[in-house]
């Protein structure tokens, strides 16, 4: 029997032998990072070009990550017995990249194998890496590419055809996100048993019928989705991208045949579940999007699922690697939603489309702001961060205005958004916009609508031409004088989003912030502008936890989430 008398003297014999180590140690560093870290070392990079995106755009060589964080960040960082020390061999080095608004958990859920096709611009390197793709997919199952995959990002300027995906042992579905549908002869076989009104064009491979829907309502399980969900995350760590914050989806209850449509309540399962087993790839912030008409129709409730939510939601609730964030990218409910999301202390994001669109939502939003200052809320809506994305259209006068109210603005066109394959228009005004003073984001959008992959989209806001750019010279600038610059580019997307994401400790590299960073496999300042829709991540680390390497490590470093 152990009385409390034994627990005090175990406590202190345990204190007696820890005190001689401590005290006999050299060095102190080491005993303390023994305590501190509990791991089996820290991690040193060294012999890069480490863009730091901190304030004073320092370009260091070396860093040194222990217990998830960057401890030590220039030259000639900490070498002990514990340090495991990577030469980088001088590649270039940026904070792992946040997307502040895509819809990458609308990508965690398609049916089938859903395999990421946004690193690849031939139709040969599309069919090799479907190829790649049949070793992981059981004989009758589906590979599948719904949404992130675009006609103009191929060299030959379309699809791939049903035939060339006949050489695919497995069905094979693409949906491509500005239109285009593709099976081959398996999928096509399938469709015929499984789902009435599917017609797939024998010579094209050209679907058509609700496609998504039967796929959807046969494929899907928690198991599939989480799996989705994973390939989804680990996917984009090849491209560099570290954060995700996800704008939601169109709320359907049931499998619906719209790309953007998913159930909104039960679309985040397969993430969480990924938190709760500590796997997550990469880190996501998860926005409610809400629809409630302005005026709701009689005998129903005024902000019917917005007014819930706000009562029985967390803002910012979550860990490191998955939290809950704001409303959007809809707020819905007119004046009333943007009052109750004000009165709740919440952020709220919408989308403009055009200048009418962005006129109408600023106007709307500073209604809302001067009646919260009558109600009482002395700041309005000033201090909670609200953004309005995409923003095609803008002029100085509403932009002032809006940066007067505390807002925000995300940009990121999309360079394959529009069908055309020339003149595509590329969206924002991006250099008198940073040149404003506003607090400016980067966001793809991508997932449903376009692609995520931000180097696709840095081509574009760098080159002011649409992705195809990259195969055709004679690709018009379409956003000529509103331009900004690889640095100014990238900054958009680690230490600018700081702000969107509502997180300082991520975006840049400093120490103390999470060690969050992309090796990337050329050097981004300096290639060829229209190498850059190529750049990929060789070493991808996300709280000092390798999430991608193609060679630098074993496999054996791979590990749970390490949270701090
Ligand atoms: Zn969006």
């Amino acid at each position: 029997m152990t009385t409390k008398t034994d627990l005090f003297r175990v406590a202190l014999l345990a204190a007696a032998l820890a005190l001689p180590t401590l005290a006999g140690a050299k060095d102190r560093d080491d005993d303390r990072d023994t305590r501190k870290v509990g791991r089996a070392y820290a991690l040193a990079l060294v012999n890069g070009r480490i863009h730091t995106m901190d304030a004073q755009k320092r370009v260091v060589e070396e860093v040194l990550i222990e217990n998830g964080r960057f401890v030590q960040v220039g030259r000639h960082v900490d070498r002990g017995p514990r340090v495991k020390v990577i030469n980088l061999g001088g590649a270039t080095v940026i904070p792992g990249i946040i997307d502040a608004h895509n819809h990458i958990v609308l990508v965690g859920n398609r049916p089938g194998w859903s395999t990421g096709m946004e690193h690849v611009f031939t139709i040969p390197d599309a069919i090799a890496e479907y190829q790649k793709r049949v070793a992981d997919v059981p004989v009758g199952e589906f590979i599948t590419t719904i949404g992130p995959i675009s006609a103009i990002q191929f060299l030959e300027n379309r699809l791939p055809t049903g035939a060339e995906l006949d050489v695919i042992p497995r069905p094979v579905y693409i949906q491509a996100a500005q239109g285009g549908s593709r099976a081959n002869k398996l999928a096509a076989a399938w469709f015929t048993a499984n789902a009435p009104g599917v017609t797939v064009n024998p010579d094209t491979g050209a679907v058509s019928g609700p496609a998504l829907q039967n796929l959807r309502e046969k494929l899907l399980t928690p198991d599939t989705r989480k799996r989705s969900a994973h390939d989804a995350l680990q996917y984009f760590t090849t491209l560099g991208i570290t954060t995700h914050g996800d704008a939601g989806a169109f709320h359907s209850e049931t499998a619906s045949n719209g790309i953007a449509n998913e159930n909104t309540y039960m679309m985040h399962f397969p993430f969480i579940a990924m938190q709760r087993e500590r796997s997550m790839p990469s880190r996501l912030r998860i926005d409610y999007l809400h629809q409630d008409p302005a005026t709701p129709p009689a005998g129903t409730a005024p902000l019917a699922t917005l007014a819930p939510r706000l009562r029985n939601a967390f803002q910012f609730f979550g860990d490191d690697w998955l939290r809950t964030a704001g409303i959007g990218e809809f707020t819905g409910g007119g004046l009333e939603g943007l009052l109750a999301i004000g009165r709740a202390g919440w952020r709220g994001e919408d989308h403009s489309l055009s200048l009418n669109n962005f006129l109408s939502l600023v106007s709307l939003r500073q209604q809302a702001h001067d009646q919260l200052v009558a109600e009482g809320f002395s700041d309005g809506i000033k201090n909670l961060r609200w953004r309005i994305s995409h923003v095609p259209g803008t002029t100085p006068e509403s932009v002032a205005q809006w940066k007067g109210l505390g807002g925000g603005l995300l940009v990121g066109w999309g360079p394959t958004r529009g069908a055309s394959s020339t003149g595509v228009p590329i969206g924002p005004a991006y250099r008198s916009l940073f040149d404003s003073g506003i607090p400016l984001g980067w966001h793809s959008d991508g997932g449903d609508i376009t692609v995520i992959n931000p180097w696709l989209n840095f081509y574009s806001t760098i080159s002011g031409k649409s992705l195809r750019g990259m195969h055709d010279a004679t690709t018009p600038v379409a956003n000529a004088g509103n331009t900004i610059s690889r640095w100014e580019t990238l900054y958009l997307a680690t230490a600018a989003n700081k702000w969107f994401i509502a997180e300082n400790d991520v975006g840049s590299i400093e120490p103390g912030n999470h060690a969050d960073l992309a090796v990337l496999d050329r050097d981004f300042f300096t290639i060829p502008e229209t190498d850059i829709p190529r750049i990929r991540s060789l070493l991808t680390i996300i709280g000092g936890q390798v999430k991608h390497d193609s060679g630098f490590f074993g496999r054996d470093h791979k590990g749970k989430d390490d949270d701090d």
